[in-house]
């Protein structure tokens, strides 16, 4: 079951991940650590297309499944 409350945070697993005013760049309200959105998994290599409209963009790498999300 999941509620639409916001991204989940990847240090915390909070769903309180919120973008920042700066593109690409996301807060944890919960834990305050800040993440940048990488246009190239830092898993597996492999360049993604995230759909950034969207604030339900799960922000996972489209090739193995592991978040776009890097700690800044
Ligand atoms: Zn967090
Ligand atoms: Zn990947």
């Amino acid at each position: 079951m999941e509620v639409d409350l916001g991204l989940s945070c990847p240090g915390c697993h909070e769903p309180w991940l919120r973008p920042t005013n700066l593109p690409g760049r996301y807060r944890c309200v919960n834990c305050l650590l800040r993440y940048e959105l990488r246009s190239v998994c830092p898993n597996c290599g492999e360049h993604s297309t995230i759909v950034r409209m969207s604030k339900t963009a799960t922000l996972a790498c489209n090739h193995c499944g592991s978040s776009m999300l890097v700690q800044v």
